[in-house]
């Protein structure tokens, strides 16, 4: 399966560096893309481990006339970063913070380093690298060099360039140079380096004339080589300057020297609405004379995708009065607060001597909303970004495609340009959404085209020529930020003239005269729409597949599957590296095989036959999963929505068809088949935990680790058939088992069995149906009993869930089965769970259950499987036993009487409850127990993972993520804190990590509950 093109390289990389070294087609695959519509396969892929690795594999590449392509996040979106070389990515070892100098506010890192990192790293420093992209969270200082990167906040703080003091680079001979200040005469450069440098500044004296004419005189230019810094009489030169903004194409940066900057205090934002797009953007030149630190967009687009989604909608309300055509976001952030208060009220003049008023009609009705709240203004941020993220995320086959988006012309001119563009647009019957940075003229705008159509590929030309043509008129740049790559490098010569291209080539030519660096990037460039470069090429085309879920939300073969695999765009958001909980694995491993993004460029490549016959099923394709822990976390926080937990079902089904289940996977899979009989011989299989030898037995003979416990089986599991009298707990008595019973006194019937309830006419408003998991009813049955006891104690009547059938094998939601691929055997077990709850959820009783995974499940898995109106009811009315509790309260119909149990609950959300924004409501409720503090971790996935924990070939990745953040929080907790997580993987993860007790949320109100109870008792 595996095609290596270069085995005489291979062998010696191998053999010669300490970095990992991939040249199979999977690994290459992986690296294939960047953020642009382009791919082209790499010839193998090195990840260096030292700056000594980086040199070596330049080394032999060079030898065996192999070109060198640098890597950092590869969310480019220019081509830059895609190319037939040997890629070096820098990202995984070579990111370190080097030198920190705090007084003289400087540093020197590697170039792997993310941004965010690095701001993390100064921020107790008081300092920061200013250059806020975007994609901050996953851009490497070395790529943002290579694209000269610019932030929101460039009118302050400049690009890249403007930050970058020294550089030392590997240059194509091999020899390693440093780039930084040096006096005209270079009397103060290295020896080695003067010839080449003493050239560059002939180059610059020569084309000087041109430079003044030719070069845009917009602060946004990062198109060409910066062949302004060479320019005689400069006094400030600084050679690191001209490889800033060369993507890679003169040398490979080792280590980066960085200009800091004091964090930004206080900043107070101008929220200036507009009736008329093009009055925004006519009036954006004058409000950056107010010295803002940004102007951003955000237009009518971006606001009715904002308001349509209920968890930004309170932000939009808060700041986006009535509807207006464009809103254009004023910052401003001067030491002295008052300074800030008084520009504002400027800002508000300005818009008023503009002509604008909130009493006016159409374009002229305007003002400013003043934002002061810090809150605020970072949820205004988001809703920013998942705006551009939504209008990202159609979809259809077309898309939103960035050619033409990173354009930036004098503010003077931005109100015609956008006018003229959108003309463009409308003539070549395409649309886009404008967004960015008014304050520096540059406005990102795609066009929707789908490139597998030759009329959009011809549209796409003609938009591009038309477009450029209109910027050089402008005196404008083509490139405003995002680079030249492929897609802008062939339209130097319209933007710079001919001779400047010469010049540009000159300059390459000296540093790399064998093409060894990025070749065909800015210079000597291929056509920008060759289609034998497009990620969807000539022959592109989806296998046709039978897919065992429902994927038909989306276009292409698989029905629909291909449209969802395609739905990565690779901007790379899953490869952040904190916050949020999305990627564990890729945190664990920093693998692009491990993370969202590489999983679904395999998933497309494989399924588009790019990776050779079956290599949908291949072990190379179970190992790009191995380590998914199925967390659905992408699902949520992906841009796209992109949904990997969905599609590992469809390979794991593909895989178990073709090879059958192993025993390991037979036992994960078939526990809630064989959980009744085991629960039986629970003496007999707890010895596995107890007896030396036996777990080391069972990791030999079924793939569980020996390092784990496995759950404890009970012979007094939770049986429906109790469910006619009260619930009982093992072992317990006296006092709070009096005041349980009393409690279940409270309810309105003791009718507690689903058989007994007709459900055509027993579903009145106070009517509920417990749902019992497999996992809390054989291991942890306590935590049944006590949501048990809540309910009654709050007045419901609970109707257990029993099979429609009357058989005594219990219910189960069918997840097992998924997670083992047998998508069949789980549609079984949601056809039995569909029938006894549909009828129940038919008539909006709420069908409440403790695990996360299960009941969510309701709303996901079993939907995709089980196509028909009972699914969606039971999906509509199927909820977490919080959430229930808390949407009783908010309607004002819960009363409990909880009593005070503890000053402070530490919260671990599953990762499901994350995905489906169905932790909140655990804090709801908790606060509901008097005096209860309630912090909720911020963690990713526990690592647990169902059965991912428990095998012995993942149960490092599982440690390891469980030591990302929740078990370091948890040890920190105070010893007096309750600990909640709803997941029993979660709650056992914890205590293996810990040692400490992990409480179901229901055990926790069932706890206050009787503390009530035993505290009224005391008084008697
Ligand atoms: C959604 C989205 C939003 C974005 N927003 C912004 C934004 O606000 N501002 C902005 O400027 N850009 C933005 N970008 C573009 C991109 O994210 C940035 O340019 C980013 O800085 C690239 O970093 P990277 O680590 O991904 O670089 P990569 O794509 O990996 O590399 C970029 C270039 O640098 C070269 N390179 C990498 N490492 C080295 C090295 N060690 N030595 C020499 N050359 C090297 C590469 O060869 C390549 O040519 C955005 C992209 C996306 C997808
Ligand atoms: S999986 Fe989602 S977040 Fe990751 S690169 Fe693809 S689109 Fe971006
Ligand atoms: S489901 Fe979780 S582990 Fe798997 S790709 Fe998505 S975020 Fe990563």
């Amino acid at each position: 399966m595996s095609a290596t093109l270069m085995p005489g390289l291979e062998r010696r990389l191998k053999a010669e560096i300490s970095g990992e070294v991939g040249f199979d087609r999977f690994t290459r695959g992986r690296y294939a893309t960047d953020a642009s519509h382009y791919q082209i396969m790499p010839l193998g892929v090195v990840m260096p481990r030292t700056v000594a690795d980086a040199g070596r594999a330049m080394t032999l590449a060079r030898e065996e006339g192999v070109s060198v392509l640098a890597r950092g996040g590869g969310t480019s979106q220019s081509g830059q970063t895609v190319n037939r070389s040997l890629v070096v990515d820098c990202s995984k070892y070579l990111n370190r913070v080097l030198d920190l100098d705090v007084a003289g506010r400087r540093c020197a890192v590697e170039p792997g380093i993310v941004l965010d990192d690095l701001n993390r790293a100064l921020k107790p420093h008081g300092l920061w690298f200013p250059v806020d992209v975007s994609t901050a969270s996953r851009a490497t200082i070395g790529g943002m060099v290579g694209n000269n990167s610019c932030g929101a906040r460039s009118l302050r703080y400049g690009n890249t360039r403007e930050n970058v003091t020294a550089i030392d680079a590997i240059l194509a001979d091999g020899r390693t140079s440093r780039f930084g200040p040096a006096a005209r005469d270079l009397s103060d450069v290295a020896p080695t380096l003067r010839p080449l440098a003493a050239e560059l500044l002939a180059i610059g004296a020569r084309e000087a004339d041109e430079i003044e004419a030719r070069f845009p005189k917009v602060q946004r230019r990062v198109g060409g080589y910066n062949l302004d810094a060479l320019l005689p009489g400069r006094n400030d030169l600084n050679l690191a300057h001209i490889l800033v903004g060369s993507e890679g194409t003169l040398g490979f940066s080792t280590r980066i020297e960085l200009k800091l900057s004091p964090l930004l205090g206080r900043r107070a934002v101008g929220a200036c609405h507009f009736g008329g797009f093009y009055d925004a953007m006519e009036a954006a030149q004058h409000i950056v004379k107010l010295a803002p630190i940004a102007v951003e967009l955000v237009d009518r687009t971006m606001i009715a995708l904002a308001r349509d989604i209920a968890i930004f909608r309170p932000t939009v309300e808060q700041f986006v009065r009535g509807d207006p055509d464009a809103v254009l976001l004023v910052e401003f952030a001067d030491d002295d607060w008052d300074e800030n208060l008084r520009r504002l009220k400027r800002l508000a003049a300005l818009m008023g001597d503009l002509g604008f008023a909130w009493g006016k009609e159409g374009a002229q009705r305007g003002g400013v909303v003043e934002v002061l709240d810090p809150k605020l203004q970072g949820a205004i941020t988001e809703v920013r970004t998942a705006g551009l993220n939504i209008m990202m995320s159609m979809k259809e086959e077309g898309k939103p495609i960035s050619f033409v988006e990173d354009c930036a012309v004098p503010l003077a001119h931005l109100a015609d340009y956008t006018a003229r563009l959108t003309e463009v647009f409308e003539k070549h019957g395409t649309r886009g959404t404008w967004y960015a940075h008014a304050s520096v003229g540059c406005l990102h705008v795609r066009p929707v085209l789908n490139l597998r159509l030759d009329k959009d590929k011809a549209a796409m030309r003609a938009i591009a020529e038309e477009a450029f043509a209109m910027v050089r008129d402008y005196k404008g740049s083509h490139s405003g930020e995002h680079g030249d790559g492929i897609v802008r490098s062939e339209f130097h010569e319209m933007m710079f003239g001919s001779r400047l291209v010469r010049a540009f080539e000159h300059v390459k030519d000296r540093f790399d005269p064998t093409g060894l660096l990025n070749p065909g990037k800015i210079v000597r460039a291929p056509k920008f729409d060759d289609r034998a470069n497009f990620r969807y090429g000539p022959g592109y085309h989806g296998e046709p597949m039978a897919m065992a879920l429902d994927w038909s939300a989306y276009p292409g073969a698989g029905g629909g599957f291909q449209g969802a695999v395609e739905m990565c765009n690779n901007n790379g958001a899953c490869r952040a590296l904190a916050g949020g909980v999305m990627c564990p694995s890729y945190r664990v491993t920093r693998e692009e095989r491990d993370v969202t993004r590489g999983r679904a460029n395999t998933l497309r490549l494989a399924i588009t036959g790019q990776l050779g016959p079956d290599a949908f099923t291949s072990d190379e394709m179970a190992e790009t999963l191995r380590l998914c822990v199925s967390c659905k976390a992408c699902r949520r926080e992906c841009p796209t929505g992109v949904d990997m937990a969905r599609m590992k079902v469809e390979v794991l089904s593909a895989r178990v068809e073709k090879y059958g289940l192993s025993l390991h996977d037979r036992l994960v899979g078939y526990l809630p088949r064989y959980a009744p009989y085991a629960a039986r011989l629970s003496w007999l299989l707890n010895l596995r935990n107890a007896l030396p030898g036996a777990a080391v037995l069972s990791e030999a003979v079924a793939g569980f680790s020996a390092r784990r416990t496995l759950p404890r089986w009970r012979s007094d599991w939770f049986k429906d058939s109790e469910f006619h009298s009260l619930p009982r707990r093992a072992g317990e008595g006296g006092e709070e088992e009096a005041a349980r019973n009393e409690a279940a006194t409270l309810a309105p019937s003791r009718s507690r069995d689903a058989r007994s309830c007709s459900p055509v006419s027993g579903g009145g408003e106070k009517d509920v149906v417990l749902f019992a998991d497999t996992f809390n009813r054989y291991f942890e049955r306590e935590n049944l009993d006590a949501a048990l006891a809540v309910l009654v104690a709050a007045g419901y009547r609970v109707h257990v869930a029993t099979p429609a059938d009357g058989a005594a094998r219990p219910l189960c939601c069918g997840r097992t089965f998924l997670s083992i691929g047998r998508v069949d055997e789980a549609r079984k077990e949601s056809e039995r769970t569909l029938a006894a709850l549909a009828p129940f959820a038919a008539r909006g009783v709420p069908v409440v259950g403790l695990e996360p995974s299960c009941i969510l499940g309701f709303r996901d898995e079993i939907p995709a499987i089980v196509k028909d109106e009972r699914a969606d009811a039971l999906a509509a009315n199927a909820l977490l036993l919080e959430e229930f509790l808390a949407r009783e309260a908010k309607a004002g119909r819960l009363a409990l009487p909880l009593a005070p149990l503890a000053k402070r609950a530490v919260v671990h959300g599953h990762c499901h409850q994350k995905s489906f924004d169905a932790l909140a409501p655990v804090e709801t409720v908790l606060k509901l127990v008097p005096g209860l503090a309630v912090d909720t971790i911020e963690s990713s996935c526990c690592g647990m993972a169902g059965a991912f924990g428990y095998a012995a070939d993942t149960i490092d990745a599982s440690l390891a993520m469980g030591e990302l953040s929740l078990l370091p929080a948890v040890r920190k907790a105070p010893d007096d804190a309750i600990v909640v997580a709803d997941g029993t993987s979660c709650r056992h993860q914890i205590h293996d990590g810990t040692g400490r007790e992990a409480m179901h949320v229901a055990r926790v109100l069932e706890a206050s509950l009787l503390a009530g109870k035993v505290r009224v008792r005391g008084a008697d």
